[in-house]
């Protein structure tokens, strides 16, 4: 099976639980206080290597406590991170959660390291590498990266996905020739300018994107499932019906997985389904990273 590498964020998740959010200026005292492994890359990558894949990590984290401990826990998910960029006296990516008795939060985000995984740091490593991959971004690393290697996997034929996440608009010379692009509904809005609402706005964005020359789009859409599109095909893949505890993070854990599904040369339809499956798993879960299935638990599940 073709190796997986992933170019993205690790962040550690700083969460306080308290009754109400404070005022400006106010100090309050909070109850519970949680830390957890976090970044879109991070998430996709431990999703990744769960369901089987083979997993190099490609991420930048400063040498404080939070990088060691996060690239610790990376090798203990069976992931290379041997290519991590570890900057001396730099501080590692953090979110500061806040969440109130109501479930709602606040989040801050220091993206600390995260800034630093340059194109010429990625494309040293990636340009070294023996055999070929399939490469799986998002949008916390710099674009000038993302550009890189939507740029590296044209010119050498290896497969790009790029999960275009936080929502952010990407220019042309990203998406001309790019393999695949899986937004979610807000996301698909931001890059094409169309409402996802039914399945012939569906259409219609996948279809803006087909002709930005995206050679294949998913376009996922929480409990409805994920829609493909490329120029010989169309579906849609209805999610599984499960009792959602906690979204966050279904959308790394269907890339993750979908990723390794394509890596075992599985076709679409059997990939997004078994992507959907692993999400939906993850989704009868509290946590992010935590919650990505083991292969085993995807294969029973049904
Ligand atoms: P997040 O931002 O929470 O990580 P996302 O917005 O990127 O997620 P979604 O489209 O919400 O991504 O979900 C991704 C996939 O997860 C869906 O295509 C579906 O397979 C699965 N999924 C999400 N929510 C549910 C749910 N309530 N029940 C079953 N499956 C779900």
């Amino acid at each position: 099976m073709p190796k997986i590498v992933v170019v993205g964020s690790s962040n550690t998740d700083m969460v306080v639980k308290t009754t109400r959010f404070p005022e400006p200026g106010e100090t309050i005292i909070g109850e519970d206080f949680f830390m957890f492994p976090g970044g879109k890359g991070a998430n996709q990558a431990v999703a990744a290597a769960r369901a089987g894949g083979s997993v190099i990590f490609i991420c930048a984290v400063g040498d404080d406590v939070f990088g060691q401990n996060a690239l610790e826990g990376y090798r203990e998910e069976g992931i290379n991170v041997d290519a991590a960029k570890i900057i001396k006296d730099a501080a590692s990516g953090v979110a500061l959660i806040t969440v109130n008795e109501k479930g709602e939060n606040e989040i801050v985000v220091a993206s600390g390291t995260n800034a630093d995984l340059s194109a010429t740091y990625v494309s040293g490593i990636v340009e070294e590498m023996e055999d070929d991959g399939i490469f799986l971004t998002q949008l916390e690393t710099p674009i000038e990266t993302i550009e890189y290697l939507a740029r590296y996997s044209k010119l050498t034929d290896q497969p790009l996905i790029i999960n275009p996440a936080p929502a952010q608009k990407l220019s042309n010379t990203i998406l001309d020739g790019l393999f695949l692009i899986t937004p979610n509904e807000t996301e698909a809005k931001i890059l094409t300018g169309i409402s996802v609402e039914d399945e012939v706005s569906m259409q219609y964005a996948a279809q803006a994107l087909l002709q930005k020359g995206v050679q294949n789009v998913i376009i996922t859409l929480g409990d409805r499932g994920a829609y493909f599109m490329n120029h010989e095909m169309r579906f849609l893949v209805p999610s599984y019906p499960v009792k959602a505890i906690d979204t966050t993070a279904a959308g790394d854990v269907f890339n993750g997985v979908l990723t390794v599904c394509l890596a075992q040369n599985m076709n679409w339809k059997e990939s997004i389904e078994y992507a959907n499956r692993a999400a939906a798993l993850s989704v009868m879960k509290m946590g992010a990273q935590g919650s990505a299935p083991y292969k085993e638990e995807i294969k029973k599940f049904n």
